[in-house]
């Protein structure tokens, strides 16, 4: 492949880069940072990048901060999107989805379609450092979780059973096999200060989803990807259009060539807009960091309009992104 200049990629971004700088609060989180920086989607994501600088500040590694950050959110049962009493699939059983990657080894874990363990962040960390595989899925992913320790547990909480039975009742009911509902993730980009990145996602997927379906959230590159020479990115909206334009690997080779995450993150999402402008009123968001801190998030549109959590200089923001149409 062709290298890319990076002037000729900057004036194909700053169009982009102008929408950036109009419309987000996103320069409040600039200021320089000077150790350690956590940024994650969704106003739940402050929660875990606060315990995430915990854990590092008490010695833990940016693998083990990502994790814990993110199983803050997994634990929560009034997060219906996510671990325990997240919305289940048509079938009313909660299947989990998650992936963790570190950017110095190139080397992720993921999960996918886990039922009865609420954790499957932490399931996706020892895929990484127990085998040699990569991602694991379903009753295979479930008895692995076994033999590590994890204990099976109802993940069906009585309000999220409650949700299912009333859209079960409902006649004509919205299926995936159609239309989209109720869905967000936990992803989480992370920075030790000295240019390592971590990028992690956990996610109940979509409501009442066909049963043994797979989006982007477990799979690399796709809901979240870290290299330490570029930085790192992670997803959330619509997973089963998002998948297709590999999101997180894409922004990540953007940032290598010379993007900021800001630009990179719009990039993504204008592009996703050229190939198909039926795209501009999906619900796709995506976040960024390079690996000196600096980040980027954006909103496809307004109705599904991302908010994130970033933890730098020992302070916890919640901040708008970006958006574009
Ligand atoms: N991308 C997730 C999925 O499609 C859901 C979300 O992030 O909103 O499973």
């Amino acid at each position: 492949m062709e290298p890319v200049n990076r002037r000729d990629f900057m004036k194909s971004v700053a169009v982009a880069g102008a929408v950036a700088a109009s419309s987000s609060s996103v320069g409040e989180a600039e200021d320089a940072p000077t150790g350690p920086v956590f940024l994650s989607t969704w106003p739940f994501g402050q929660a875990a990048n606060e315990r995430a600088a915990e854990v590092f500040h008490a010695g833990g590694s940016l693998l083990d901060a990502v994790e814990k950050g993110i199983n803050v959110v997994e634990d929560d049962p009034k997060i219906m999107s996510v671990g325990y009493g997240g919305l289940p699939n048509e079938d009313g059983v909660v299947e989990l989805d998650a992936g963790i990657m570190d950017g110095t080894r190139h080397r992720a874990g993921s999960i996918c379609n886990l039922h009865h363990i609420k954790n499957p962040i932490s399931v996706a960390r020892q895929v990484i450092e127990r085998t040699r595989h990569t991602t694991m899925a379903g009753e295979g992913a479930f008895l692995f979780a076994l033999k590590m320790g994890f204990h099976p547990e109802q993940l069906l909480t009585p309000a999220s059973l409650e949700r299912w039975l009333k859209w079960k009742a409902t006649p004509n009911h919205v299926t995936y096999w159609i239309t989209p509902e109720h869905h967000d993730t936990i992803g989480m980009v992370a920075t030790d200060g000295q240019e390592h990145v971590v990028a992690g996602c956990s996610t109940s997927g979509l409501a009442w989803k066909i049963p043994g379906r797979v989006a982007d959230s477990p799979l690399v590159g796709c809901g979240f990807y870290a290299d330490d020479n570029a930085g790192g990115a992670s997803a959330t909206g619509d997973g089963d259009l998002m998948t297709n334009y590999c999101t997180s690997i894409s922004i990540v080779r953007m940032m290598e060539r010379g993007a900021s995450p800001q630009e990179a993150c719009n990039e993504l999402l204008r592009h996703m807009a050229r190939t198909d402008p039926k795209n501009k009123d999906s619900q796709s968001a995506v976040i960024a960091m390079n690996p000196r801190g600096e980040v980027g998030a954006a909103s496809m549109n307004a109705q599904f309009h991302l908010q994130y959590a970033v933890w730098k200089n020992g302070r916890s923001q919640l901040l708008d992104s970006v958006i574009l149409y």
